[in-house]
């Protein structure tokens, strides 16, 4: 059997013809190695954005089903370009749709979730001595119905692709060279991270870290795919997103990650008994918004407060929701968008104990408030006020000298 390469390429590496070419003469190079080659591709950078704006022009909420139908067109173009473009370089090629691949999905429209893909359809196509290029991002449910998975999706379809096809290792392409110890726009001295296991990945994907989609990670994690993020205009470098060993361990801190999108919401003089709880949170996932940090302080006097954090898109569609619990449980709510979540995520903190106290004092001596604080086995995260964000950042990336390789 001939080693299988599969390879993603972002919107940034597809966004025009002239890049496209560029694509396929990195495709042509392996073919000339003698390797089979599945390509996943994103559609041209903006165009994703552009369709949820002509959509947007008519109505605010667009018929899912039917924003799905139009968002899936973007990778079409780019797919059926690089197959031209390698076809018309003598070497054969297919672009496939998420429906000829027969991935499927479940029916949860612009954020649906990948079931199933049958890789014979690709796999005929390999033994054709055929280029596969698949279009990322889509898929479709049981009923024939195109859905898409969420925004960046496309890395989810390459790694699911890449798992299915047992390929030993999924590479992603894009405009970055790797995953850095902060995001190197706000911090000057982040690094690149050579190796990161999926679970650190994970939090810092879900924290803000855009470079990859977290649920490619998720996908790397359950089929243990590792994913090499490489940049495709630069040569060399790359993070290799992978399991965890025992030499993570001894990095205590790998990276930083923040959200600046955040709101906190916070009930005040909630009654201490049981079932309140339960009545604010279950209102608030009927509505399907994602509550993340939850705080509440120890009761006195028979009351106590309640505080929150949510996606500040989300700010709008909750306040309806927080009227109803308000008048139901009785008691008085605040919502402040002024906030920002700062995460320390590292493998290491489950061997190593003082990070939390060292992350406290530093903070406090540069004078920057801690609203909320939670932890999970590799994570610190805290709530700061949005015009510390940066400075957080800073102080934290210096006293875990994260810039030092
Ligand atoms: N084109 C889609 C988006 O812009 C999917 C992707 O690029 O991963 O979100
Ligand atoms: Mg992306």
């Amino acid at each position: 059997m001939k080693s299988l390469v599969v390879q993603k390429y972002g919107g940034t590496s597809v966004g025009d013809v002239q890049k496209i070419m560029h694509v396929a003469d990195k495709i042509i190079e392996l073919r000339k190695n003698g390797k089979d080659v599945i390509v996943i591709l994103s559609a041209m950078s903006g165009e994703t954005n552009r369709l949820v704006g002509l959509a947007h022009s008519i109505t605010p909420t667009p018929n899912q089903r039917e924003m799905d139908r139009l968002l899936c067109t973007g990778e079409m173009v780019t797919i059926a370009l690089l197959a031209i473009c390698l076809e018309n370089q003598g070497y054969p090629a297919i672009s496939l749709t998420g429906r000829q691949m027969g991935i499927l999905t479940d029916s949860s429209y612009t954020k649906a979730k990948i079931k199933e893909i049958n890789s014979d359809v690709i796999q005929k196509y390999l033994d054709a001595g055929k280029v596969v290029v698949a279009a990322g991002f889509q898929g479709i449910d049981e009923t024939g119905n195109v859905t898409t998975l969420g925004r960046g999706g496309s890395d989810t379809s390459a790694v699911a692709i890449a798992a299915a096809m047992k390929a030993s290792i999924c590479e992603i392409y894009t405009d970055v060279d790797g995953v850095y110890t902060a995001d190197p726009r706000i911090i000057k001295e982040a690094r690149r991270i050579d190796r990161i296991s999926y679970e650190e990945m994970l939090e810092l994907a879900s924290l803000g870290a855009k470079v990859l989609h977290s649920r490619s990670v998720e996908f790397g994690l359950k089929y243990n795919v590792p994913i090499l993020v490489k940049s495709t205009f630069k040569e060399g470098g790359g993070t290799l997103v992978t399991k965890e060993d025992s030499s993570m361990e001894d990095i205590v801190v790998s990276g930083l990650s923040c959200l600046k999108e955040q709101a906190k919401v916070k009930f005040i003089d909630v009654k201490d008994k049981p079932g309140i709880a339960a009545t604010i949170f279950s209102s608030i996932a009927d509505k399907n918004i994602v509550v993340d940090m939850i705080i509440q302080n120890v009761g006195s006097d028979g009351l106590t407060d309640l505080s929150f954090t949510i996606d500040a898109a989300d700010v709008d569609s909750i306040k309806p929701t927080l009227q109803e619990i308000s008048t139901s449980i009785d008691a008085e709510y605040s919502i402040d968008s002024n906030i920002s979540k700062v995460s320390v995520v590292g493998a290491g903190m489950r061997s190593h104990s003082g990070i939390a106290s060292k992350m406290f004092k530093e903070l406090g001596k540069s004078g920057i408030n801690i609203q909320m604080i939670s932890t999970s086995e590799i994570k610190i995260s805290i709530v700061v006020n949005k015009n510390d964000t940066d400075r957080a950042m800073q102080v934290l990336h210096d006293c875990f000298e994260l810039g030092k390789s």
